[in-house]
């Protein structure tokens, strides 16, 4: 084997799997393909110690700290393939933009690749989309607090995502963007707490250098809102692992026990590729905890 473990994407997930990991005294290829989810906001919330930190400071840091011990190695790679080979894994990459091809054995391989995403009505939000419109509610709410907010989506999940914004102001109208996904007692659970209802497609957004003013609706009305949430539809992208059969829930995500340990001996996942919260704190912690497994099973397996 070239290394002990491999652990695809340097996200939180990656980064403290790594981190740990290196401090276990493990070798370990870190391989990133450098596409961070989050690289559209200027700001993260919620992680302690660095509340307010740019996300793309808070990776850079990780990274600082990971290559400061010298049983990790990082490349910028994307990972095309693994497969099982000689009582572990063979991980194939290729170089963005250079299409240059290598490859690598190991004995364990973590997953922490995180997802993509596309928003709804996605030509008007995307330029509004990080600074005045966001998709976490937990992360960003605080900040929108007494705001005339929208929630722009097209899933069944919107009245529920209404109800934890409304915590923070008494000015949210929910945007289907011509979606048909509220029904009656969605509509009027919306109502009982004097959150609105557009059904009408969004035809444009509208404001200036200091942030969005308005959404305008293809029926000619206009609705003041300075900023809000979107929900985007997010993609898990396992390609990679297709080979291996790794179990994957509805969502496509990986499905894992709680020690992080995929249906594939070997094979872990952390951070939003798995069911359940995302968020910076959330994708560090599963990372941490992989590493701590990941380190005992390959001592149980005589490595
Ligand atoms: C706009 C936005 C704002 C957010 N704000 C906050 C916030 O304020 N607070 C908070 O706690 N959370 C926030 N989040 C959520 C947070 O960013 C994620 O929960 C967290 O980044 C997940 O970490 P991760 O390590 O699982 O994945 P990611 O951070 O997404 O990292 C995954 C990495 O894997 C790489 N990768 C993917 N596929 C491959 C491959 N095949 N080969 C090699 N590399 C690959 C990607 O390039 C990427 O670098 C926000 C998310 C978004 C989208």
């Amino acid at each position: 084997m070239d290394v002990d473990v491999v652990v695809i994407g340097a996200g939180p997930a990656g980064l403290a799997a790594s981190l740990n990991l290196a401090r276990a005294q493990r070798t370990v290829a870190l391989l990133d393909s450098n596409r961070p989810r989050h690289a559209a906001t200027l700001q993260s919330h919620g992680f302690i110690t660095r509340d307010g930190s740019s996300p793309l400071e808070l990776r850079k840091l990780g990274r600082e700290e990971v290559l400061r011990y010298p049983t990790v190695q990082h490349d910028r790679t994307l990972v095309r393939q693994v497969a099982h080979v000689d009582g572990g894994f063979l991980v194939q990459t290729e170089q963005p933009g250079s299409r240059a091809e290598g490859e690598l054995r190991a004995a364990a391989v973590l997953i922490a690749t995180g997802l993509s995403e596309t928003l709804p009505a996605s030509q008007h939000v995307r330029p509004w989309y990080g600074t005045s419109l966001h998709s976490c509610m937990d992360c960003d709410g605080y900040d929108k607090r007494g705001q005339a907010l929208a929630l722009i989506g097209e899933t069944l999940d919107l009245v529920d995502r209404a109800m934890v914004i409304r915590r923070h102001t008494d000015d949210l109208a929910v945007f289907t963007n011509g979606a048909e996904v509220i029904d009656e007692a969605g509509e009027a659970r919306l109502a009982e707490h004097g959150v609105a209802l557009v059904r009408s497609p969004i035809a444009a957004i509208e404001g200036d250098r200091e942030g969005m003013r308005a959404i305008v609706l293809e029926d000619g009305r206009r609705s003041e809102r300075t900023g809000g949430f979107v929900r985007p539809w997010w993609h898990p992208q396992l390609g990679f692992v297709e080979g291996l059969g790794v179990d994957t829930d509805e969502d496509g995500l990986v499905v894992v026990d709680r020690a992080q340990r995929s249906s594939v001996e070997g094979v872990y996942a952390a951070g939003d590729i798995t069911p359940g919260f995302r968020q910076l704190a959330v994708a560090a912690g599963e990372g941490t905890v992989a590493a701590s497994v990941i380190n005992r099973d390959l001592i149980a397996r005589g490595r």
